[in-house]
C-alpha cells in the first residue's frame, strides 16, 4: 500500500524525531545545543552520532555517505564514500566514525577560489552542519557541511550565511533585551524562496546547443504567440504538467522539503513551486534541492527543467523571490504589525532596521542578485529594476508618515470585504495591495526580495540581507542602551523618526517599470546600477568592507576572491555563449539557409527557363534571404574577432566590461538576420526547433 503523506514527510531525514529515538538522551542534547546554538560538539557526540546515522542510513537502503557542499560555482558538490571497512578475515563492516561525520577533506583545487587557494595548497575542507539534518538520497547518506580552504577561508556559501545569521541574532537579542523581551534567547531568520522554472520537451531540448550548453536560447525568431493572452498564469494545469508536479512534490517531502504551493507562471511553459518558510540555512539547503529534483524529476517525465533567468526571448524569464523575516524562539515573527502596528514599538524597531539596512547596502544587494543570466531581467518590464527600493503598502505609509510627522494615530480597523453576493462569505481584507513592481515589498508579515534570479543561491542575498540589518540594530542598541526605562518609549519615536528622515528616499510606492521612476531614483541619489561588472567594483567600497569585516562574514582577501569570482564566471559565461552563438549559426543555421536558398534558386531558374523572366514572391524570397545571409557574415566576423579581443582582456573588470558592452551587443546583432532569415524558412528546413514548438508543445 502506498504511504500517506505524512508518513512519508521526511522518510529519508535524519530529522530531529530520529535523532531523538536514535540517540542517547545526554547525546541528543549536547547535539541539540550545538545545533541550535552554536556550542562546539566534542568527538565523542560525534562518534555517537555518526554510528547511529549509520545505522539508521543502512536500515534505509543507503551504502555511502558524502559531505555535500556549496562551492562558489553555485550549485552543489559531492564525493562519495562508502560505509565498508573490509576486515583481515576477508569480511567488510559497514562503519562510520566521528570524525568522518565531523571533517572530509575534498580536494579542492578544481573549484573556484578566486585566487585564495595556490594550486600546491589543494587541500580543503568540509565541516558537518549539524543545523541543516543529513538525508538519503540515491542510496547515499548526504551530510550538509561547510567548505573552507587549508588556511580556515571560506569558499563556499554556505559559510558566511551561518556567519550572517549569527550576527543578526547576536543584534537583534540585545535589541529585544532592551526593549524587556528577558525570555528572548535566540532569532531565526526564516526564508521562503518561491521558484520559477521553464518545463520544455526533452527530445527538442536536445536539439538545441545554445539550450544545452548555456541554458538559454541564443537565437530564435518569436513565436506567433507569445504570453500576450495572459492565460497561463494560474491557468489549469495540463495533465502530464500536473503529473510531473505531483511527482516532484513526493520526492521533495521524502527529503523534508516543504512544497507548499504549485501554479502555471506568466509565460508559456512556466511553472512556480513555493515551499513553506524555514530557518535560513536549512531553507537554503532545501532550495538547492529543490532545483537538483526539478531538473531530474523532469527527466523521468521526458521534459527538460531550465532554471536559466531567461531562457527565451520576448517571454518573462525566471526569478526567485526570497520571502525574509525574523522569528524569536519564544515564537514571535518580528516583522507581524499585529493589529496596531504605530503602538507596536517591537516591530517598528525591525522594519526601520530593515529599512536602513537596504538603503545603506542598495549596491550590495544589487550584486548579491547580480550574474549574466540575472542582468537580462532586471530593468526590463517584467522584473523589478536594477534600482533597489521598497514598498511598503499604504498602511505602512500612513504610519510611517505619522512618525515622521510626530503625529499619534488611531489604531486602524480592518475593513471587511463583501463581494456584494450573498452567498459568498465576507473575508478581511488585507492592509495592502501588492505591489508586483518592487524589488523589495512588505508583505504582510516578511519583505520579499524580488530580484533574485531563479538559478541563483539563495544564500546569497540573504548573507548581504542578515549582515545589513545585523549593522543597523547595532547602532539601535547603541543608541538606546543608556536610555533610562521611562524614557525609552518617547527615545525610540525620536529614533525611529530620525532612521526615517535618513532612510526615506528608499520608500516607494509607485510602479518601479516607469521612466519617470529612474529619474526620480536618481534625484533620490539611489544606486542604478545596470550590470554585474557596472555593479561590482562597489563590493569593495570601503563602507561595504568595513560591514563584512566588523560583522566577521568575509575577510579582505574572502572579499576579493568572491569579487574576481563573480566577475570571472561572468566573463566565462558569456565567452560559452558567444562560441554556442557562432558554432550554431555557422554550423546548423547557414547550411540550412544555404540549402533553402539554393531550392529557391534552382526554382526560379526552372521558372526562368519557362517563362524568360522571373518576379514576384519567391524572387523576393531569395533577395531577402540574400541580405540576411550577408548581415550574418557580417556579423559573425565581428563577433569571432571581438571575441578574440575579449579572450586577450587581462584585468579581469575590463574584461567583464567588455563582454557586457562588445561581445552582448554583437551578439544581439547577429541575432537579428538570423530570426528575420528564420522566420522566413520553412519549419522542416530548420535544424533546431522553434520557439512556438519549445513553448507550445507540452
Ligand atoms: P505571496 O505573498 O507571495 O502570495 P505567501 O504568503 O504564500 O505568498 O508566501 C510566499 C512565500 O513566503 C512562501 O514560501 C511562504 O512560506 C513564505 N513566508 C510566509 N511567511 C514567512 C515568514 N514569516 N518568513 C519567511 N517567509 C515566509
Ligand atoms: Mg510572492
Amino acid at each position: 500500500m502506498e504511504k500517506s503523506i505524512p508518513e512519508m514527510y521526511g522518510s529519508l531525514v535524519f530529522n530531529d524525531s530520529v535523532m531523538k529515538e536514535k540517540l542517547p538522551k545526554d547525546v541528543y542534547r549536547k547535539l541539540h545545543k550545538t545545533s541550535k546554538y552554536g556550542a562546539s560538539l566534542d568527538l565523542d557526540v560525534a562518534n555517537t552520532v555518526a554510528a547511529a546515522m549509520k545505522n539508521w542510513a543502512v536500515e534505509h537502503g543507503a551504502t555511502h555517505f558524502t559531505h555535500w557542499f556549496q562551492p562558489m560555482t553555485g550549485v552543489t558538490a559531492e564525493k562519495h564514500d562508502s560505509f565498508i571497512s573490509p576486515r583481515s578475515n576477508g569480511e567488510v563492516i559497514m562503519e562510520f566514525s566521528g570524525k568522518e561525520l565531523v571533517k572530509g577533506e575534498p580536494d579542492a583545487s578544481s573549484f573556484p577560489s578566486g585566487g585564495l587557494r595556490a594550486t600546491f595548497e589543494a587541500r580543503g575542507y568540509t565541516a558537518w552542519d549539524p543545523s541543516s539534518p543529513a538525508f538519503i538520497k540515491d542510496g547515499t547518506l548526504y551530510i550538509p557541511t561547510a567548505f573552507c580552504s587549508y588556511s580556515g577561508e571560506a569558499l563556499d556559501k554556505k559559510t558566511p550565511l551561518l556567519r550572517s545569521m549569527e550576527a543578526l541574532n547576536e543584534q537583534a537579542v540585545k535589541v529585544l533585551h532592551l526593549l524587556g523581551y528577558d525570555d528572548v534567547t535566540h532569532i531565526d531568520t526564516t526564508i521562503g524562496s518561491e521558484q520559477e522554472y521553464f518545463l520544455i520537451d526533452k527530445d527538442l531540448y536536445k536539439k538545441r546547443k545554445d539550450l544545452l550548453l548555456t541554458g538559454r536560447t541564443l537565437i530564435g525568431a518569436p513565436a506567433p504567440k507569445g504570453q500576450e493572452m495572459e492565460d497561463h498564469y494560474f491557468g489549469v494545469l495540463k495533465p502530464k504538467v500536473s503529473e510531473y508536479m505531483h511527482d516532484l512534490d513526493e520526492e521533495l517531502w521524502k527529503l523534508g522539503v516543504p512544497a507548499k504551493t504549485k501554479h502555471n507562471e506568466v509565460a508559456p511553459a512556466q511553472h512556480e513551486l513555493a515551499p513553506v518558510f524555514e530557518t535560513a540555512n536549512v531553507a537554503v539547503d532545501h532550495n538547492q534541492l529543490t532545483m537538483e529534483m526539478m531538473k531530474k524529476v523532469a527527466d523521468k517525465h521526458h521534459y527538460a527543467c531550465l532554471l536559466h533567468e531567461k531562457p527565451f526571448a520576448g517571454v518573462n524569464g525566471s526569478g526567485k523571490h526570497d520571502n525574509w523575516s525574523i522569528v524569536t524562539n519564544t515564537k514571535m515573527n518580528l516583522l507581524d504589525p499585529g493589529s496596531d502596528p504605530y503602538h507596536n514599538k517591537t516591530f517598528l524597531i525591525f522594519l526601520l532596521a530593515t529599512i536602513s539596512a537596504v538603503d545603506n547596502y542598495q549596491d550590495l544587494l544589487r550584486i548579491s542578485v547580480a550574474s549574466a543570466g540575472n542582468d537580462h531581467r532586471l530593468g526590463a518590464n517584467e522584473a523589478p529594476p536594477a534600482v533597489v527600493s521598497i514598498f511598503v503598502g499604504d498602511e505602512l505609509a500612513k504610519v510611517l508618515d505619522a512618525i515622521d510627522h510626530e503625529a499619534s494615530m488611531e489604531k486602524t480597523e480592518k475593513t471587511e470585504m463583501s463581494i456584494g453576493a450573498a452567498v459568498l462569505p465576507n473575508f478581511v481584507k488585507d492592509p495592502t495591495d501588492r505591489n508586483r513592481t518592487s524589488p523589495f515589498a512588505f508583505t504582510g508579515n516578511k519583505f520579499e526580495f524580488r530580484m533574485p534570479g531563479s538559478s541563483l543561491s539563495v544564500a546569497d542575498p540573504n548573507i548581504i540581507l542578515n549582515t545589513a540589518v545585523a549593522s543597523s540594530l547595532e547602532d539601535i542598541y547603541d543608541a538606546l542602551k543608556d536610555v533610562p526605562a521611562e524614557e525609552l518609549d518617547q527615545e525610540v519615536y525620536k529614533l525611529l523618526k530620525k532612521m526615517l528622515d535618513d532612510h526615506k528616499r528608499i520608500l516607494f510606492n509607485g510602479n518601479g517599470y516607469t521612466d519617470a521612476w529612474l529619474e526620480e531614483a536618481k534625484k533620490r541619489g539611489l544606486f542604478n546600477l545596470k550590470s554585474l561588472p557596472d555593479a561590482l567594483p562597489q563590493f569593495k567600497a570601503e563602507k561595504n568592507v568595513d560591514l563584512f569585516t566588523k560583522y566577521h562574514i568575509f575577510t579582505e582577501s574572502e572579499i576579493d576572491s568572491r569579487y574576481e569570482i563573480k566577475l570571472e564566471n561572468y566573463s566565462k559565461t558569456i565567452h560559452i555563449e558567444a562560441l554556442t552563438m557562432i558554432d550554431m549559426v555557422k554550423r546548423d543555421f547557414t547550411p540550412a539557409l544555404f540549402k533553402y536558398m539554393k531550392a529557391v534558386e534552382s526554382e526560379l531558374l526552372d521558372k526562368k527557363a519557362l517563362l524568360g523572366s522571373v518576379s514576384g514572391y519567391d524572387l523576393r524570397v531569395l533577395k531577402e534571404l540574400d541580405a540576411c545571409s550577408n548581415a550574418i557574415d557580417e556579423g559573425l566576423a565581428k563577433l569571432e574577432a571581438d571575441v578574440k579581443k575579449a579572450e586577450g582582456e587581462t584585468d579581469s573588470l575590463a574584461q567583464a566590461e567588455f563582454y557586457h558592452d562588445v561581445i552582448l551587443k554583437d551578439m544581439d546583432e547577429l541575432r537579428v538576420p538570423v530570426d528575420t532569415a528564420e522566420a522566413k524558412l520553412p519549419s522542416e528546413a530548420l535544424p533546431y526547433p522553434t520557439y512556438d514548438q519549445l513553448l507550445f508543445s507540452l
